[in-house]
């Protein structure tokens, strides 16, 4: 095994293998690891989010005032190459424990500025029915109407886990939403179109999350394909990521001259219901930046200079008070 692959192996659902030998390689250029993860940049981060420094406690990141992230385990039903929490995923952290998510609650409830949290991890829903039932129950009882907003793989890569029994956990604990990823129409299954569909009818609203991922989706045929697709099923592509500097994954990223050239093209071939927000997150911990259709840049003297589809440029300003 490569350096680059230990403790963060190949891992798959019998479900993901199928559907590669199915498909014509974009679904396993996702999950296949190669040599190319041992090419690491040396501007490449293992904390590429800079989400350590945003920790008040273990699990817990607060970036945003209103919205919490806890990293429910570390375990996830598919190791995903180009994963920007692969130094986390798939170690021995585990499940969260009851005494942690006891911590966590008393910090949601001390910060009534909290209005979401945002379940993620590793993959929330590789924990059991029980487990998740404990945790929504204790989440739930710190606010009636804290949004919970679940980050999961699952019903792309193993759609058979979105049981009756599931939804209906999920459906008590309401408000929930769900962000589930998935990057290539050849996921679009029948299968995974059935599990979205039981989300959807007990009333969890689903929208999808996308990275953008060379020779797997950077072409705006293929995002056109998806984004209509998921449409059609009712849920709304919601963001579509600019690979992050993660340790061995440059391999994966798409320069991103060409990456803004795809998503203007992808806008005159799918509905604006369909067309996801780009942005990537700033290296280091600066946040998520909505790259939009026009190169930013700037701010020179507190102005921004915008430069819109046509070329044309318009300055906006750069109202953070504290500078
Ligand atoms: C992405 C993210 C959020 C949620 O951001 P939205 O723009 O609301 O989707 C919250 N906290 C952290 C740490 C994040 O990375
Ligand atoms: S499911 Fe998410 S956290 Fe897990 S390996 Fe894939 S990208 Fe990383």
């Amino acid at each position: 095994m490569s350096d680059a692959t230990k403790g963060f192996g190949r891992k798959f659902t019998r479900y993901i293998s199928e559907l590669m030998n199915d498909t014509q390689g974009h679904v396993a250029r996702q999950f296949e690891p190669l040599d190319l993860e041992d090419k690491v940049l040396s501007y490449e981060l293992s904390d590429p989010l800079g989400e350590e420094k945003y920790s008040p406690l273990p699990r817990l990141v607060h970036r945003y005032p209103n919205r919490a992230l806890i990293l429910v385990t570390d375990i996830c039903a598919v190791h995903c190459r180009y994963c920007f929490r692969r130094n986390f995923t798939g170690g021995d952290v585990g499940l969260i424990q009851a005494e942690e998510i006891d911590g966590i609650a008393t910090y949601i409830a001390a910060h009534p500025e909290i209005d979401e949290v945002l379940l993620s991890g590793g993959d929330p829903l590789t924990a059991t029915d029980a487990e998740l039932s404990l945790l929504l129950g204790k989440l739930r009882s710190i606010r009636i109407d804290l949004l919970m907003r679940i980050c999961t793989r699952i019903p792309g890569v193993n759609p058979s886990r979105i049981t009756d029994e599931l939804v209906s956990i999920l459906a008590a604990h309401r408000p929930v939403w769900l962000v589930f990823q998935i990057n290539h129409p050849d996921e679009l299954t029948p299968d995974v179109g059935a599990a979205i569909s039981k989300l959807l009818s007990a009333g969890i609203p689903v929208v999808s999350q996308t990275v953008l991922l060379r020779d797997v989706n950077d072409d705006p045929d293929s995002l056109a394909k998806l984004f209509h697709g998921l449409t059609v099923w009712g849920v709304k592509p919601y963001y579509l990521f600019q690979g992050d500097l993660a340790s061995g994954t440059s391999h994966f990223r798409v320069p991103l001259r060409k990456s803004i050239e795809i998503v203007h093209e992808l806008r005159s071939k799918v509905s604006n219901l369909a067309l996801p927000q780009f942005a990537v997150d700033l290296p280091g911990g600066g946040g998520k930046i909505p790259l939009g259709e026009h190169a930013v840049k700037g701010p020179v003297d507190g102005w921004y200079t915008l430069t819109g589809p046509e070329g044309e440029t318009g300055r906006y300003p750069d109202e953070d008070e504290s500078k």
